[in-house]
């Protein structure tokens, strides 16, 4: 009969091949693989090429010893993981606890009792097995959490980051530039005449307009530390940390050409159509106990309201003298 643990590999080393003769017999008679190595060198080497599952040293060698060989299977971050049970004729306690101090998981005393033997092979096959389902599924489970983060943060529509991540990291950068004392600025983007986009075109179409819009921000907005979000609807926010209001200004108008530049503008969907543009509310300053993070949302809103007054499609920075930097 085959054994549930087949095809386990086993690799048994022993110098003498009588030994290693029996023990190739024994294991290979309950469907065990065996491979046979006469020394701690090939040991090693057959190790690290064909990865058993368990490995079965003698203690006493020629050459690299046991001991030493167990030493060096754990120190290789690869096979550092396979049991190693030692063989040995040798019955002093000290021998044994050395084994066990070098990472070995058992020892079997020669001459072998093949009872014994099966038995704490498919003890220590069966745990490292289980072990290997573990890890695996720990992996496959933080890729999971990985990427379930990484959803979470993301708007589903737009796939640029959502209002969460937003909020987020609009805290974070305040409290961090207020203690280094440099400038943030924050952009409050809607899209002019949505409604009759939508109106037009259908909700699907607007649905696309929304995509186009987040790709091109993303495109015009370019340091690694700048963040676009959706807000909410059309409404769109990117904070730009260490930005003065100036470089601000300069980032909306850049957005405002992305997008002029985008297919959904070139394309020319109707006769008569308006093109797709932004109103964009600019505010800036360097946090302070003054005001909370929340004012920056607050004054670029402010701005954004004046740029829609003053006909759409305008760039409006937030002005207080005091706050401008
Ligand atoms: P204004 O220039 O003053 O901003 O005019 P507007 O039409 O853009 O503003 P309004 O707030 O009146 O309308 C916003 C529109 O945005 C209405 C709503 O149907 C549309 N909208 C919001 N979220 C979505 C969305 O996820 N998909 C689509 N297709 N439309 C959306
Ligand atoms: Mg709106
Ligand atoms: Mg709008």
């Amino acid at each position: 009969m085959m054994d549930t643990l087949s095809p386990s590999l086993i690799l048994v080393v022993d110098d003498r091949p009588e030994n290693a003769c029996l023990l190739f017999n024994c294991l290979t008679q309950h469907g065990f693989e065996v491979l046979v190595a006469q020394d701690g060198a090939s040991a090693l080497h057959i190790a690290e090429m064909e990865h058993p599952h368990l490995v079965l040293l003698d203690v006493l060698m020629p050459g690299i010893s046991g001991f030493e060989t167990c030493q060096q299977l754990k120190a290789n971050a690869i096979l550092s993981d396979i049991p190693i049970i030692f063989t040995t004729a040798l019955n002093g306690t000290v021998d044994k606890v050395k084994g066990f101090e070098l990472g070995a998981v058992d020892y079997i005393t020669k001459p072998f009792e093949p009872e014994e033997l099966l038995a704490r092979v498919r003890t220590h096959l069966t745990l490292y097995h289980l072990q290997q389902q573990l890890r695996a599924k720990e992996l496959a489970l933080q890729e999971a959490n990985q990427k379930l983060h990484w959803l979470a943060s993301l708007d589903e529509l737009t796939q640029v980051a959502n209002r969460r991540v937003f909020n987020e990291r609009l805290q974070q950068e305040w409290q961090r530039l207020r203690r280094e004392q440099l400038p943030l600025s924050l952009l409050m983007c809607d899209i002019d005449h949505f409604k009759r986009y939508n109106d037009n075109y259908g909700h699907l179409a607007g649905d696309n307009c929304l995509q186009q819009v987040a790709k091109a921000m993303g495109r015009a907005v370019k340091r690694p530390a700048d963040l676009v979000a959706r807000y909410g609807g059309e409404e769109f926010v990117v904070i730009l940390p260490n930005t003065i209001a100036q470089g601000a200004v300069h980032v909306a108008h850049n957005i405002q050409h992305e997008l002029e530049n985008n297919s959904i503008n070139s394309m020319g969907y109707l006769p008569n159509v308006q093109p797709i543009t932004l109103s964009i509310g600019v505010s800036s300053m360097v946090p302070n106990g003054q005001y909370p993070p929340e004012s920056l949302i607050q004054f670029a809103d402010t701005a954004l309201y004046e740029a829609k007054a003053r006909g759409r499609n305008q760039v409006v920075l937030y002005a207080v003298a005091s706050l401008e930097n």
